[in-house]
């Protein structure tokens, strides 16, 4: 008989575990699970909605939906894409719907859908749940509560990327990449949250880097929100970290070219020559912000258009252009946030995602150094990974006479 073993049953050792289920029912497969329920977290995914993948139409290049581990996603994709990822759930009977922002969700909006499809593939493993497995040996044992240490054949860890749970890892001199929160929103200094509940379509950036993100920008009281900054929390984790979650950060209103800009306003200007400066507004900016953005260029509520001058022109250009802010910290609460780091990639063999010292053990989903930006490219690098993680175990299995 051949032992699987999975520790953790979140999104990717519950995939790993249906698709062994499929590919190795000769298998005997056991999952540990330290909280009380499986997948709890996937649960509440999406606002508890779950969005599970992404059609990947919004995005240029995959290294704008990973900022870590692009090239492991260029594979991991090609052995079971986003389109796998759909027609999975929908052969098992889950109705998806893709909204106009790319993003999969199942159509009954209920995250509870995908959790209950993946306990059926689940159906005949072993899941061991409030079972926190302390401890991994190289002879590929685990270290239970109850002090028994069984050992498998195969083990996969999917613990995900909390930064406490890696302890497991202690003794296996397995590399890992030092992990810290990706997907946060920002606390800023307190000009902005005056405006708490605007939206614009902006793109922001942090002066003297190369980190920037486009999309829709949210103030709120605390601070910055929307997918434009969750973007660039992703993208600029790391460095954030480094600087302790403090650093310039400068927002471009209305996310078109100087020229564009300047150009836009010139018209504004000539089309209501005797209004009110603030009773007119750029296209794609609200009343309040304009009003704000006047403010803050030291302008006087009653100026008029024909009275705008070349300085003042070159004043607003300038704040549209760059409005310049502090990020004071982040704000982890009520967000979707990922982590960035754990299990070095160039520990893992790129094929199989199997560990390269440890013959026998294996890695899938946020466990690793692979993470993304919102919109279901997370879950897509769960279900890509875990897949991947199922069919390395079948073929060694399959090649190994019984
Ligand atoms: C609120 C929220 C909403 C999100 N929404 C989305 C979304 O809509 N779309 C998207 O793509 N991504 C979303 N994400 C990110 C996504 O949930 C994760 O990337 C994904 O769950 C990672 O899957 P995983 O299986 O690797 O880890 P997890 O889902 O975190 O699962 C790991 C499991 O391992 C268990 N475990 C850990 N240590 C041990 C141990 N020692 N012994 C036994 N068990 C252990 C944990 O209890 C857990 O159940 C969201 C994240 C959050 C926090």
């Amino acid at each position: 008989m051949i032992r699987i073993g999975i520790i953790g049953c979140g999104a990717a050792g519950a995939f790993c575990g249906a698709n062994l289920r499929r590919m190795l029912p000769q298998a005997s497969l056991t999952l540990f699970e330290a909280a009380a329920r499986p997948m709890a977290k996937l649960a509440l995914t999406g606002g508890g909605r779950c969005n599970l993948t992404n059609s990947f139409a919004g995005i240029r290049s995959l290294g704008q939906a990973y900022p870590r581990g692009e090239k492991w996603m260029k594979g991991l994709l090609k052995g079971f894409s986003q389109e796998d990822t759909c027609r999975w759930f929908e052969e098992r009977g889950v109705r998806l719907v893709l909204q106009e922002d790319h993003c999969w969700f199942p159509a009954s909006q209920d995250a509870m859908e995908i959790v209950r499809t993946l306990l059926k593939g689940l159906e005949g493993a072993t899941i061991r749940t409030a079972c926190r497995v302390s401890r991994i040996g190289k002879d590929l044992s685990v270290e239970l509560p109850d002090g028994t240490r069984p050992r498998f054949d195969a083990l996969v860890v999917t613990t995900g990327g909390t930064p406490s749970r890696f302890s497991l890892l202690d003794g296996l001199d397995i590399p890992l990449i030092a992990p810290v929160p990706s997907l946060f929103t920002f606390t800023t200094d307190a000009p902005i949250r005056a405006l708490a509940g605007t939206v614009a379509e902006a793109s922001v950036s942090i002066p003297g880097t190369s980190f920037k993100a486009e999309g829709p920008l949210l103030v709120t009281d605390w601070g910055l929100s929307g997918p434009a900054i969750l973007r660039l929390s992703s993208y600029a984790a790391r460095y954030l970290a480094e600087k302790g979650w403090q650093a310039p950060l400068a927002i471009h209103w209305l996310g078109a070219s100087e020229q564009d800009t300047r150009s836009q306003l010139e018209t504004l200007l000539a089309a209501h020559p005797r209004k009110c400066l603030t009773s007119v507004h750029p296209e794609g900016l609200t009343a309040r912000l304009w009003e704000y953005l006047t403010a803050r260029c030291g302008l006087r509520p009653d100026l008029r258009c024909d009275q705008v001058g070349s300085t003042t022109r070159n004043k607003l250009t300038d704040r549209l252009l760059h409005d310049t802010y502090t990020i004071t910290g982040r704000n982890p609460f009520k967000e979707e946030f990922v982590t960035c780091g754990g299990v070095d990639t160039a520990a893992v063999d790129r094929a199989t995602l199997a560990c390269k010292t440890i013959p026998g053990l294996y890695f899938a989903g946020e466990v690793l150094d692979i993470d993304a930006i919102t919109g279901g490219f997370n879950l897509q690098a769960a279900w890509s990974s875990a897949y991947r993680v199922a069919e390395s175990i079948t073929r060694r299995f399959s090649t190994v006479p019984r």
